[in-house]
């Protein structure tokens, strides 16, 4: 049988590494595993690198690591993953297969239902009785409010029906892993004749313990079990201890109990050979639909793609001084030059936007998509860098120094721009002048319109048979003009497709020079303007008349201009 590891975040807690270690050991005793070991990733021992170290000194090369934890979340999703990444390094070859987290499953509501049985028939005292429990005297001595429940398998004298349950959670960053617990929560109240089951976290999202009482207490609850959903002692279910102690103290009306955590205990080490057996049959899935990782999720966009680094453990050997508990890119500024694409919100690559609904600050063009800007959260800072052709109104000078110092105030700053940003985009400029300033700085590439605006419009700017370049040339400078860089004449020669940006003031001059150098007259021209936005429009014409024709029908910016053999093919059906 696979060996087996099981990995543990590690806690402050002395009970809580004990409890584990109780665990590690049931689950080894049960001998349905061959091998069985535990680690943590960081703050206990033993570390996850001494775990393995150990499996594969005894001969293994194939394990299933189990992620000790209920809810996928940062640590299930990315830094197990990680740790035995770096593992996978240390011991070439070793292959491992990764376990599901624990939770929702039944084993595990069945235990937390007999931890609050046990709150309930533990400690309650006669003169605490809750006002809804109905009194002796009106009713039927044969029909107690246990006989109504629905559920009549719990110990004499619990009264289910007149408890509320406050179902406290760790808590995440992680929108997905604080829905398992809602969804542990109704699980734990179907069936099981509770008068509610409310979902609450100790930290990291709401309600908050305090909150959620407050809510059951509204609601009209006279006593409240708190359950934490937690497998075992640490410094969080102390916490809720606390808090729920210092609400029960501000209440004494109500009838407050904490339940003990899962704990070590038989139903926890079957569900974890369930698991174990689970992952060797190779079919597990996490919830992938509702994964920040992976799916935009509104306020979540900065997870997506985020790649994974390893905890360090302190006995780890290439350990060091660990912050845990920080998101890494809050604590330093960054600045992403991205292309927002032609003009469509839709056209932005996934990484664009998720960086953009991430960002504290975007500085943006006037050819970026503007209906990008309606999604941006109401805090975020939107500067308006609208450089209209030969108008700018704000100097590139300014535009890097408010990129890079909106950055070093450890803002994360989006440079939104139209099409790619390496395309006529001056985005380089703004990169070297965020590294100049050692500024993080990434590119994001985007659809440019010199490819996108032929490609709406019906144009292929190559073809099989029928063009085998594309040259996409500036045209805010006419031929002839001193600082011009483009070679008309070899443009002229060429045979393919040029396709020329900024050039509604020059294009008759253009199309005049590449004539004279030998581009035959009737070579076929396409103006698009405005493309992929509502007023797109296609304006043909042969080469030596695109210049009248441009003129008399009105072509303005921003358009391009696509001409060559391609220009032929063009199809109306399918562009937009
Ligand atoms: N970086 C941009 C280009 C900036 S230069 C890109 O990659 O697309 C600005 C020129 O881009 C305009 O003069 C026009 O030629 C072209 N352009 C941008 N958006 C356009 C659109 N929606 N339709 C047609 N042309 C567009």
């Amino acid at each position: 049988m696979t060996a087996l590891v099981i990995v543990g975040h590690g806690t402050r807690s002395a009970a809580g590494v004990d409890q584990f270690a109780a665990l590690v050991e049931r689950v080894r005793r049960r001998g349905d595993i061959g091998d069985v070991e535990g680690g943590f990733i960081e703050l206990s021992r033993p570390p996850l690198t001494d775990a393995v170290g150990a499996l594969v000194a005894r001969g293994h090369r194939a394990l299933v690591a189990l992620p000790l934890v209920l809810t996928a979340a940062g640590h299930g999703k990315g830094d197990i993953p990680a740790a035995m990444g770096r593992e996978q390094q240390r011991h070439p070859g070793l292959t491992y297969r990764y376990g599901r987290p624990l939770g929702p499953h039944p084993l595990l509501h069945e235990a937390l239902a007999e931890r609050i049985d046990a709150a309930l028939a533990d400690t309650a005292p006669a003169d605490t009785a809750p006002a809804d429990t109905a009194p002796a005297d009106t009713a039927p001595a044969d029909t107690s409010p246990l006989d109504a429940s629905p559920a009549d398998a719990f110990p004499a004298g619990v009264d289910r029906a007149g408890t509320w349950v406050a179902l406290i959670g760790r808590g995440s960053t992680d929108p997905d892993a604080n829905a398992e617990v809602a969804k542990v929560a109704r699980l734990l109240w179907e069936g099981r004749g509770y008068a509610g089951v409310e979902p609450g976290f100790i930290s990291l999202a709401s309600p908050s313990v305090p909150e959620v009482l407050d809510r059951l207490r509204r609601l009209g609850a006279r006593r409240i079990v708190v359950a934490p959903y937690f497998l075992f002692a640490g410094v969080l279910p102390d916490r809720i201890v606390a808090q729920s102690a210092e609400f029960a103290a501000a209440h004494p009306d109500l009838d407050v109990r904490v339940a003990e955590v899962i704990g070590d205990c038989d139903a926890l080490a079957e569900l974890v050979l369930e698991r174990h057996a689970e992952a060797l049959g190779g079919d597990i899935r996490m919830n992938c639909d509702t994964c920040a990782y992976r799916v935009l999720m509104p306020g979540f966009a900065d997870k997506v793609g985020r790649p994974q680094r390893p905890h360090d453990h302190p006995d780890d050997p290439v350990g060091h001084h660990h912050h845990h508990g920080h998101d890494h890119h809050h604590d330093h500024g960054s600045v992403a030059v991205v292309g927002g694409g032609p003009g469509p919100d839709d056209l932005i690559t996934v990484r664009g936007k998720a960086l953009l609904d991430a960002a504290d600050v975007v500085v943006v063009d006037r050819l970026a998509p503007q209906g990008l800007l309606a999604g941006l959260r109401p805090d975020v800072l939107v500067i308006d860098a609208a450089k209209v052709p030969r108008g700018p109104s704000m100097a590139q000078d300014a535009i890097n120094a408010a990129l890079v110092s909106h950055a070093r105030a450890g803002r994360r700053v989006v440079r939104l721009k139209g099409g790619d940003p390496y395309v006529f985009g001056r985005g380089h400029e703004e990169v070297q002048a965020c590294v100049a300033a050692g500024v993080p700085v990434a590119v994001v590439p985007g659809v440019s319109s010199a490819l996108a605006a032929p490609a709406l419009a019906g144009v292929p700017v190559t073809h099989r048979g029928v063009a085998h370049d594309v040259t996409v040339v500036s045209g805010h400078l006419p031929p002839g003009h001193p600082d011009s860089l483009v070679d008309w004449a070899a443009l002229a020669r060429a045979r393919g497709t040029v396709v020329l940006l900024m050039a509604v003031d020059t294009i008759a001059k253009i199309a005049a020079v590449l004539v004279e150098h030998g581009r035959a007259p009737e070579t076929p021209v396409l103006a698009v303007q405005d493309a992929g936005l509502p007023g797109q429009r296609s304006v043909p014409a042969r080469l030596d008349e695109i210049g009248t024709v441009a003129a008399r029908e009105g072509v303005g910016p921003p358009a391009v201009f696509v001409l060559g053999p391609v220009v032929a093919l063009t199809t109306t059906g399918p562009s937009t």
